[in-house]
């Protein structure tokens, strides 16, 4: 089974870095913490935290809820950590996910978003997808190639500041 986080919002950054390499990533944004650990059990998903106090809970140290203690400031350093504990693969499902809202993109066709898209966008690329939620249209562009770099950094190990 495919592996999906929720992400304590003391984390949240997380979950656009998660989301970018196509892992299923909920932000929880509450602080009810028993909301998100019925949402966690329910859909088994790894909680991913910075609450020391959290990983006392018993669900937790007994292993019926999976969750890991996220102890750097800086996201990449973050993200760097879960995926050397959990074995992730940068490139597991690049630009699949809304790095907004979590949701499986649609492909679009070039003429379907020309009314949607910046004119020097719609020019250059040919390849859109579309969130069929808060639809959002992306493509690689300037901003989506630099996350990528910096994924493709951290995959190689090196250092990001
Ligand atoms: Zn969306």
């Amino acid at each position: 089974m495919e592996i999906k986080f929720i992400v304590d919002n003391n984390v949240g950054k997380l979950a656009r870095w998660l989301r970018m390499i196509g892992y299923d990533t909920l932000l929880f944004k509450e602080k009810d913490d028993a909301r998100m650990i019925k949402i966690a059990l329910n859909d088994h998903r790894v909680i991913l935290t910075r609450g020391t106090q959290f990983m006392r809970r018993r669900l937790v140290t007994n292993g019926k809820l999976k969750a890991i203690l996220i102890m750097p400031d800086n996201p990449k350093v973050q993200l760097q950590e879960i995926v050397k504990a959990l074995n992730l693969n940068y490139h597991f499902r690049p630009f699949s996910l809304c790095l907004e809202c979590n949701h499986l993109l649609i492909p679009r066709g070039k003429e379907e978003v020309q009314n949607l898209v910046p004119s020097y966008v719609f020019k250059t690329q040919n390849q859109y997808m579309e969130c069929p939620v808060c639809h959002r249209i992306y493509w690689q562009g300037t901003h989506w190639q630099a996350m990528a770099k910096e994924l493709k950094n951290l995959a190689e190990g090196l250092a990001t500041n």
